[in-house]
């Protein structure tokens, strides 16, 4: 990477305030997918510059950010990085900790905390902590054997879900027991990796709600967001105005943000269920079902997040009208039916196609519900 020096200091002589604002512009990010393009976008106008670290030579952030090219624990690479960036950030959890014990040594703004990151790529840590917020979770238990498998089944029921604790996302790393017998095939699918058992939820929406929280402890939640998942990825997102559920979500994504002193975006997954709101999952981090905030709110997930990690004041999380994602998944459609709907927003991540990947997203804002509603219907959205 060239060009790549520790921010010199300013002139003595400037004020403070201006001092600090402009040594808070260069934001260091772990990986270089879709996630971190958009964070580098929205932090444009903002006038931050961004660089980041992954090893793909064809990271799609490359476009609006510097790369170091490098392996995620290349130390070199991350003392590189860390002396370039004035705060850093992540892009996903799935971070080697040795990374993030590394930057911690550096004494740099490194948000969200290392806390976060550990409890959320772990979901029997994570099931724990909501189970300590008083945050209502499946019934779970952690295995680490078929026989523990075996007793768990016993006593949680079925059907339930056997999922590693962690590297597991979109459905990945999970298989749905239905009978006693799919103990053993299950235990061996999942290649006796350290697991848990969740109690199988009968849902009847999954929703998210993406929260955010500044270093100055300012908070702010967005409206709850219905998503529809098909082949255990996420196909559409679609906020809600004064869900039912909104009070539950944002009490218990406060309960997390003010737990763990989070610093950043955060989203919660849950279920909707005739009982109330049960907790899945939670992303330390800018999400997918966020992406409809880049037209349909008024300040994005991804500014921010970006204005919570620099303590700039947050902008407001209210929508601007309806809005609905939907996610581009082996390849982009064309681009002109896509523009042809009113309302509609297209995202390219610039990615090469390929099954399953996803490679971007459009969002449809409107007026209304109802007037969305007929869009989506129209043109076939709410089906792909
Ligand atoms: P996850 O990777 O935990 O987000 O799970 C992927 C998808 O599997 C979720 O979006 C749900 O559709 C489904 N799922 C996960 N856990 C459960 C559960 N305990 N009960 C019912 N469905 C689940």
């Amino acid at each position: 990477m060239s060009g790549f020096s520790a921010a010199a200091p300013d002139s003595a002589e400037a004020p403070r305030a201006a001092q600090d604002a402009a040594l808070l512009r260069r934001i260091g990010i772990l990986g270089g997918g879709q996630l971190a393009r958009m964070l580098a976008l929205a932090g444009h106008p903002l006038g931050l510059e961004a660089a980041f670290l992954d090893p793909a030579p064809d990271a799609c952030a490359a476009v609006v950010a510097r790369q170091l090219r490098g392996a995620y624990d290349d130390g070199a690479k991350l003392e590189e990085l860390s002396a370039w960036a004035d705060v850093i950030t992540y892009e996903f959890e799935n971070v080697p900790p040795q990374a993030v014990h590394l930057l911690e040594q550096q004494e740099k703004r490194v948000y969200p905390p290392a806390q976060a990151l550990a409890i959320s790529r772990d979901r029997l840590s994570e099931k724990t902590l909501f189970t300590e917020l008083g945050i209502p979770t499946p019934a779970f238990a952690a295995i680490e054997s078929l026989e523990a498998l075996q007793e768990a089944v016993r006593i949680i029921g079925l059907p339930a879900v056997l999922k590693t604790r962690t590297m597991g996302y979109d459905g990945k790393g999970q298989v749905v027991l239905r009978k006693v017998e799919d103990c053993t095939a299950a235990w061996e699918q999942i290649q006796g990796r350290s697991a848990i058992l969740e109690g199988f939820v009968s849902f009847t929406r999954e929703v998210s709600i993406i929260a955010v929280r500044s270093s100055t402890g300012e908070e702010a939640f967005y409206p709850v967001t219905e998503n529809i998942h098909r082949e255990g990825i996420l196909r559409l997102s679609r906020p809600r105005r004064n869900d039912p559920r909104q009070g539950a979500a944002e009490t218990y994504a406060k309960k997390i943000l003010d737990r763990l002193q989070y610093v950043g975006v955060l989203t919660l997954e849950l279920f909707d269920t005739p009982q109330g709101l049960v907790a899945n999952e939670t992303a330390p981090r800018v999400h997918n079902s966020g992406h409809w905030t880049i037209e349909g709110a008024c300040t994005s997930q991804f500014e921010n997040h970006l204005r919570a990690i620099l303590g700039l004041p947050l902008g407001s999380t209210a929508l601007r009208g309806a809005a609905a994602m939907i996610n581009c998944i082996g390849a982009m459609p064309d681009i002109h039916p896509i523009l042809a709907i009113p309302g509609a927003h297209y995202h390219s991540y610039g990615k090469e196609a390929r099954p399953g990947r996803k490679v971007g997203h459009y969002t449809i804002t409107a007026d209304s519900d109802e007037a969305l509603d007929a869009i989506l219907e129209r043109y076939g959205c709410s089906s792909i």
